[in-house]
């Protein structure tokens, strides 16, 4: 636990064990580490997995304030998914352990029916100004004025439009309750996330948009919401295709008339299109951290799409069409492929190169289908033998790994572990040192 006491300036404080300096931000980050090292006597592996390397260190301290590590969440690889005719291989960051075993199977049986086919609309971002006290005839006067807002923004945008991105206009509504008048920006952002463009383009017409309003700007940021940008994917699949997979039991017909009826459940019960739609992001937000995307506002978008009707639902849909099992999503999508910490950071550069590349449109287009295959695989699981049959497997791996079976031990004893169905850590132990037993 952290330990409290009043910090000294910095050269006291450092020698003070167990004290984090008041100015820890102020430090080096070796300084930092020196500090936290004192103060909680990290053990061997818990500083060999926050240090990272000197490299990943010093970017860490770049990226962020008051840096002291680095996370090393797993990389992994979901193979050969069939997008739009190209096979692509997706790198997934996550620390969860079934969801790219999931990806990888669903985008087999996927693939088998044809693979997916994905759209992406323009990649159009709004930024928001609110502003109070503005008379009703001067709200009208803002869009009079579009022509020098969009002059003001010229130097701003110059970039996006030689890109062929830029300006796509306005709006003006004035809020029933605050009475604030609300200005939305439109933006092609092009193959940027576009968050800080949109910031400063917001500030820029502050003093324009007040002194045509006589009124005064609250605050002015993009929103997350990203409901221009969206993309979205689709498959077909062969009823009959569903007889060679895991079923339990369950003729190919009942697993899709099971897996549609899903899907229904989740547009009419809030609490499980949640969970639904959470296993939706396990694709697309490990792909988003993968490749150094803004994982928040992804989130934050997907979710609030998932409401946009006044109530939340299903992102995802099912449906059979004569033999053929049919799934759909679309949502917004803000993926970049360039900006922030896309192409920034060296693991999001590898992450990118593994996908080929992509421009931004590709990215979210990818992004879809990698959670529809999210989705499909989990409700596949869930109308059939349910989801913790997979789950207990790769949990055993870790409760094998906790117990110290290393290397092939790992594999040895979390299968015993599943065949005896027992993933207690103490099951582990025993198993383990029964299995060194047996091979002294
Ligand atoms: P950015 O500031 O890095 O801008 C993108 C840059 O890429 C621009 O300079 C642009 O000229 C350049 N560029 C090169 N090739 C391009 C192409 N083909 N298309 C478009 N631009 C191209 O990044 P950003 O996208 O403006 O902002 C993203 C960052 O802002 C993220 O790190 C995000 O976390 C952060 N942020 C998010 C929020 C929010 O979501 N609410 C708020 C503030 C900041």
């Amino acid at each position: 636990m952290k330990k409290t006491k009043t910090a000294e300036p910095q050269s006291l404080a450092l020698e003070e064990a167990a004290v984090l300096p008041r100015n820890f931000r102020r430090l080096g980050i070796e300084q930092r580490r020196a500090a936290l090292q004192r103060a909680f006597d990290f053990e061997g592996s818990e500083n060999e997995a926050t240090y990272g390397n000197p490299m990943l260190l010093e970017l860490a301290d770049v990226m962020v304030e008051s840096a002291f590590g680095v996370v090393g969440v797993p990389l992994g690889l979901v193979k050969g998914f069939l997008i739009d005719g190209e096979e692509v291989d997706i790198p997934l960051a996550v620390e969860e352990p079934s969801v790219i075993a999931a990806a990888n199977y669903s985008g087999q049986i996927i693939k088998a029916g044809g693979g997916f086919r994905t759209w992406s609309t323009e990649p159009v971002m709004k930024a928001q100004i609110f502003i109070e006290n503005v008379a009703p005839e001067r709200e009208e006067l803002i869009r009079k004025h579009e022509a020098e807002i969009k002059a003001e923004l010229k130097p701003i945008l110059a970039s996006l439009e030689s890109r062929g991105g830029g300006y796509r206009g306005l709006s003006v509504t004035r809020l029933s309750l605050t009475q604030i008048v609300r200005v939305a920006l439109l933006i092609d952002v092009r193959d940027a996330m576009g968050a800080n463009i949109l910031n400063t383009a917001a500030e820029r017409v502050r003093t324009l948009l007040e002194s045509v309003t006589r009124g005064s700007v609250l605050m002015s940021i993009l929103t997350n919401q990203a409901e221009e940008r969206r993309s979205g994917a689709r498959f077909s699949l062969p009823v009959k295709r569903l007889a060679h997979v895991r079923t339990n039991g369950f003729s190919a017909e009942e697993t899709a008339r099971r897996i549609v009826m899903a899907s229904k459940v989740a547009q009419e019960d809030s609490a499980r299109a949640v969970t639904h739609n959470k296993g939706i992001m396990n694709g697309i937000s490990s792909l988003a951290l993968a490749t150094g995307n803004d994982t928040r506002a992804i989130e934050a978008g997907a979710h609030a799409w998932a409401g946009r009707d006044g109530k939340y639902r299903g992102l995802s849909n099912y449906w059979l069409r004569g033999e053929i099992l049919e799934g759909g999503l679309e949502l917004p999508l803000a993926f970049a492929s360039v900006g922030g910490a896309v192409g920034y950071h060296p693991a999001s550069r590898a992450s990118l190169k593994i996908l080929g590349r992509p421009t931004a449109h590709r990215l979210g287009r990818i992004a879809a289908a990698l959670g529809l295959a999210q989705n499909f695989a989990a409700l596949l699981a869930l109308v059939t033998g349910g989801i913790q049959q997979g789950h207990m497997k790769l949990h055993a791996q870790r409760v094998a790994y906790r117990a110290g079976a290393r290397g092939k031990e790992i594999g040895r004893v979390s299968r015993e572990m599943s065949e005896q169905r027992s993933y207690g850590l103490q099951a582990a132990q025993g198993i383990l040192s029964r299995e060194r037993g047996s091979t002294e």
